[in-house]
């Protein structure tokens, strides 16, 4: 009956009833001898029954009172016997009830006695402890509580444990007193009479409401974003693969994946700090998921409401990491549906969020993928995505883009390219190309900007066409490393075998990658320190676009470049922001005005009149001025006339290799083409 005792207690059970079963032919084994005494008391007391010889009789007499008298006393010790052994039993079993007693009553777990009619015969105290029912409530204390749902799977672990003895193990609801839902593990067993027939079931009942609370926190945080209580990436691609599945069934059913990205969010977080950037993560987060309820939609997809916002069905909101959202968009009629979600998105997004007192405009680049059919993969779709989303990012920002085919390939192009570039590094196949720049006083080689070529087995490759994705990937550093040391022991070397008053010079490209290192710097000091070149002869050029765009962090930087002794260019002046009076709070000392203005200077006026004014201005600053990309003699007498120093482009030479360079200084006096002569006012030949 008992669990705990299943052994122990039927054996004590089985030895009693022997003893009891002995009891009974002792005592009708007494009740024998008395009759026997009694026959033989009264033989004595009727004459008649005498048996005929006196002596006989006598002898007989005697020895049948010893005989009776023995076996009285036989009869007397084995009952006091019989009686300590019962006592026992009793005492044993007193004992075991008490222990049962004490533990039910003390133990954790519900422990419930129920028959075969369903009443229940015996309810530990933990049922009160537990789930509120005291004992007299626990009298109709049912089947009932039991949540509906599990109530079929109850009854059957119950049955089964009366047939087989053990039930198995059970999870189940119940509700509490105060109407509130508990999950109980529970096992039953049976408990049985001498003969083997159940008699009822004894249930043991665990309360595992806060492991069961436990475990489904740790599988929601298995599945969603810690930060934002968003999906994450694990939940989006299932619920995303599901879609797919609905919708190979059913050919009407459309959906998209939305990859939103936010706009500078670097900037935020490291201005406002990440502690700001979090909240405006979860803020913005929130209004996703405000913005796609289903609630907020009232009704089904294709449907407007008042302010003419598109519809949504079921949809899901998911952070797959760092600034960058992901909404599953189902039931969708068209791929306008799709558009018309990622517009409304972006107009929520752009109400202004206010953080620590700072009012934040945020803007979102969204990538569409629009499902409406194809056999595919989950992780195609939100790689898809996220590729239109790259797009929107590429062509301006703040944007929508949807996907298509030949975005893949794009995408697939730079990929590969970017393999190839990860190998080239390794086979040393990205040179450096030098073009040199020309002092507009005396027509001489002053220096040297250094320009990455890719001579790729296929074919020599253009920065234009690797630069651009060697940065973004961060490969661009790893050509630095290679380049940056060569190009200044090739300086080195130039000064030596030409040396002048002045010390040839070298520039060099600093990426948008390389100047948010934090160890720029030094990084550098040490790269040129190897090589052996004074930093004085080095030029590091900054376009103005990466100077201005966190233009505080900028100065820091630049403070610390300037420190290493290096000389500091804006590179591609007049392509970005063009504040002249912004640039003076970076320590800067050449401006190298970009080649869009020096091309058509001389047959536009206006921009000429620009170039004119920029060069006065510089000049004003205290920086020198280089002209990039001089192609003609025209714009060369211009930008000779307005004070430009220095220049650089195709009219003196393309950028051209090492081997070249040495060929054009060797003959820097003389050989310069022809154009010294003709220049106007004419260069003096040396
Ligand atoms: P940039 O720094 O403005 O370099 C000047 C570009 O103008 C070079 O293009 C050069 O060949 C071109 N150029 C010079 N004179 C003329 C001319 O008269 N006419 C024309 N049409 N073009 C002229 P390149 O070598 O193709 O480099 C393009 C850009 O790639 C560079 O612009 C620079 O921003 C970047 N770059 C090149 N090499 C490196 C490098 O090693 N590291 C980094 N970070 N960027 C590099
Ligand atoms: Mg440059
Ligand atoms: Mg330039």
């Amino acid at each position: 009956m008992y669990n705990s005792e299943s052994s122990a207690r039927p054996k004590t059970l089985a030895r009693m009833s022997q003893v009891e079963n002995r009891e009974w032919w002792l005592w009708g084994f007494a009740v024998g001898v008395t009759l026997v005494l009694t026959f033989g008391i009264l033989s004595l007391t009727f004459p008649g029954l005498h048996l005929a010889s006196d002596r006989l009789y006598l002898v007989s007499l005697r020895e049948w009172v010893r005989a009776l008298a023995a076996l009285v006393l036989l009869f007397d010790i084995y009952t006091v016997y019989q009686h300590l052994q019962l006592q026992r039993m009793r005492r044993q079993l007193n004992e075991r009830n008490r222990l049962f007693q004490l533990i039910s009553e003390n133990a954790a777990d519900m422990i419930a006695v129920v028959d075969n009619n369903g009443h229940r015969i015996y309810n530990s105290p933990a049922y009160q402890r537990i789930l509120g029912y005291a004992s007299e409530d626990l009298t109709s204390y049912s089947f009932d509580q039991v949540h509906p749902d599990d109530q079929p799977r109850v009854s059957e672990a119950a049955e089964k444990a009366r047939v087989t003895g053990r039930g198995e193990r059970l999870e189940y609801r119940v509700r509490h007193k105060d109407g509130s839902w508990r999950v109980l593990e529970s096992t039953a067993s049976a408990y049985r009479a001498p003969d083997g027939t159940t008699e009822g079931l004894v249930i043991v009942n665990r309360d595992i409401t806060e492991r069961k609370q436990a475990e489904e926190l740790l599988a929601h945080s298995a599945l969603h974003d810690g930060l934002t209580n968003l999906a994450n990436r694990t939940l989006l691609l299932d619920r995303v693969t599901r879609a797919i599945g609905v919708a190979k069934r059913h050919a009407d059913f459309k959906f998209a994946v939305l990859f939103i990205d936010i706009d500078g969010f670097k900037v935020f977080n490291d201005s406002l700090g990440h502690g700001a950037g979090d909240v405006l993560l979860v803020q913005i987060a929130q209004r996703l998921t405000t913005s796609l309820r289903r609630a907020d939609t009232v009704s089904r997809v294709g449907q407007e409401i008042e302010s003419g916002e598109a519809i949504l069905g079921d949809s899901t909101v998911a952070r797959p990491g760092g600034d960058e959202f992901t909404v599953l968009a189902e039931e969708l009629h068209n791929l306008s549906d799709a558009i018309r979600i990622a517009e409304r998105i972006q107009r929520r997004l752009s109400v202004p969020f206010v953080i620590e007192d700072h009012e934040i405009v945020v803007t979102a680049s969204v990538g569409i993928a629009f499902h409406s059919g194809e056999d595919t993969q989950a992780e195609n779709l939100l790689r898809d995505a996220e590729i239109a989303m790259y797009r929107a990012k590429q062509t301006g920002k703040a944007r929508c883009e949807v996907f298509d085919n030949a975005m893949r390939a794009g995408a697939l192009k730079r990929l590969q390219l970017e393999t190839e570039m990860r190998r080239a590094v390794e086979q040393a196949e990205f040179q450096v190309y030098y073009q040199p720049i020309v002092s507009l006083q005396d027509g001489r080689i002053v220096g040297f900007e250094a320009l990455t070529r890719w001579l790729s087995p296929k074919g020599m490759i253009m920065p234009s066409d690797f630069i651009p994705i060697a940065d973004e990937t961060g490969i661009i550093l790893a050509i630095n490393r290679q380049l940056l040391p060569e190009a200044c022991r090739q300086l080195r070397t130039w000064q030596q075998r030409f040396p002048s008053e002045l010390p040839l010079s070298l520039s060099v490209n600093v990426s948008p990658k390389q100047f948010s290192q934090p160890d720029l710097a030094s990084q550098i000091a040490q790269l040129i320190q190897q090589s052996g070149a004074d930093p004085k002869c080095v030029n590091l050029e900054i376009t103005e676009t990466i100077a201005m765009a966190d233009a505080e962090k900028s100065a820091g930087v630049l403070n610390q470049l300037k420190a290493l002794g290096v000389g500091l260019d804006i590179d591609d002046f007049g392509t970005g922001y063009s504040s002249l009076s912004r640039l003076q709070r970076f320590p800067v000392d050449t401006l190298k005005i970009d080649r869009a203005f020096v091309s058509r200077m001389d047959s536009d006026e206006d921009t000429h009149e620009i170039v004119r004014v920029i060069v006065m201005l510089a000049h004003n600053l205290g920086l020198k001025v280089v002209a990039e990309g001089v192609e003609t003699q025209a714009q060369l007498s211009l930008l000779r006339k307005i004070g430009c120093e220095c220049a650089q482009g195709f009219l003196f030479s393309k950028p051209v290799d090492k081997y070249s360079i040495v060929k054009l200084l060797a003959t820097n006096a003389t050989l310069l083409p022809e154009f010294w002569a003709k220049a106007a006012g004419g260069f003096v030949a040396q």
